[in-house]
């Protein structure tokens, strides 16, 4: 391979510091590979996004870089422990990632040679990795009224809530989590949702998991929250938001916040203008690319994590491990920088 060993600055760069990039930066460090990360906001920033004091559904095992690491005070971390160990691990192990700092453009300047640019420099690699999750888009309904203050895509927690009128909108965990949360605080608590998610019990269908359905049909005996059969939103107002039930019916509730939890997606369009070929599955478009090596159609250019097939954080942990060996060896065979 002919590199142009003056101008590359790094062997490796990897964009995205989730589960996917830090497990990533990992693996390059103890291979000696001179790597940088570049996160657009905080270590493990779609954690963080998780609602506060949330208990997460993955086991020990399925969290933790390395075996024996991860000591929650419960059998399975929360958000603040998930959060914790991850940042630790990348302040003890001095693993060279810099945040707040948005990946905007990558462009292939030569074979095996890409300029990196970000909202505060320029840099230079002869691999790029991109491991930048699936959270870039939240779904929206596209309806009248999406738009107003109290309308989220997000949900972070109850206590504004308490004793006002919540809708959450979805039918997968975290929809179910939210309306459970805020029925469990004081809210009046509606979940909007497809009859077939909500009777859905096939976890591999993402329905809500049953230690969640479980406590949401306490939560529905005691009368302290609504389940609404969904045909369709038509339109969020001001103090009420107007439904179709399943049925055709439509009915207006009284309304002071909206949670649209119907999923998110990534950001294709870096891949695309590389040249990466997408493909489209039953989690929407995702890139293409060898299922050994994760190297995508364009050499150099490697996936791992949240928006290729590799769901959840047990996948985004164990691909680097996998792939990033053959990418040093690579490396090595071209004699790149
Ligand atoms: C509420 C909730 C609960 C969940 N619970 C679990 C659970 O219990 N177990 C489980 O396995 N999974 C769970 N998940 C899913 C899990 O969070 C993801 O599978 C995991 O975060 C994927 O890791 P990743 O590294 O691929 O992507 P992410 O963790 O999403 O990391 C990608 C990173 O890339 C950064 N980034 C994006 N674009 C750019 C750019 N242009 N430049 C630089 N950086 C960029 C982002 O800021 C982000 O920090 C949950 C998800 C949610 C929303």
């Amino acid at each position: 391979m002919d590199y142009q060993l003056s101008t590359i600055n790094y062997q490796l760069i990897i964009i995205g510091a989730g589960p996917a990039g830090i497990s990533a930066a990992y693996e390059a460090q103890k291979l000696g590979l001179n790597y940088l990360v570049l996160e657009k906001n905080l270590i493990g920033n779609t954690i963080y996004n998780y609602p506060v004091g949330l208990t997460v559904f993955s086991t020990v095992n399925e969290l933790e870089l390395l075996p024996n690491t991860l000591f929650p005070a419960r059998e399975k971390p929360t958000r603040e422990e998930l959060l914790s160990y991850y940042t630790r691990f990348v302040l003890e192990n001095n693993l060279n990632i810099q945040w707040e700092e948005a990946v905007t453009k990558v462009e292939q300047i030569g074979e095996n040679h890409f300029k990196i640019t970000s909202e505060k420099g320029e840099y230079e690699a002869a691999t790029v990795l991109f491991a930048f999750g699936a959270m870039q888009y939240p779904r929206r309904l596209g309806v009248k009224g999406e738009d107003l203050p109290k309308v989220h895509h997000l949900f972070r927690e109850t206590y504004p809530w308490v004793k006002k009128h919540a809708l959450v909108v979805g039918g997968g965990n975290s929809a179910g989590e939210a309306a459970l949360f805020l029925a469990e605080e004081g809210a009046f608590s509606t979940l909007a949702t497809f009859r077939k998610d909500w009777e859905e019990t096939d976890p591999k269908q993402g329905c809500i998991k049953h230690w969640v359905k479980q406590p949401l049909e306490q939560q529905l005996e005691k009368n302290c929250l609504d389940v609404f059969f969904l045909g369709r939103v038509i339109e969020i107002r001001d103090k009420d938001i107007v439904l179709e039930d399943e049925n055709g019916a439509i009915e207006t509730l009284p309304n002071d916040v909206v949670f649209v939890l119907i999923g998110s997606d990534a950001d294709l369009t870096m891949l695309e203008n590389l040249g990466v070929e997408t493909r489209n599955t039953k989690y929407g478009a995702v890139p293409v690319y060898n299922e050994e090596t994760f190297e995508t159609n364009v050499s150099g250019v490697y996936v791992a994590g949240h928006f290729t097939e590799a769901r959840h954080i047990a996948g985004a942990i164990e691909v680097p491990k996998k792939i990033i060996p053959k990418l040093a060896a690579k490396l090595e065979k071209g004699k790149a920088v």
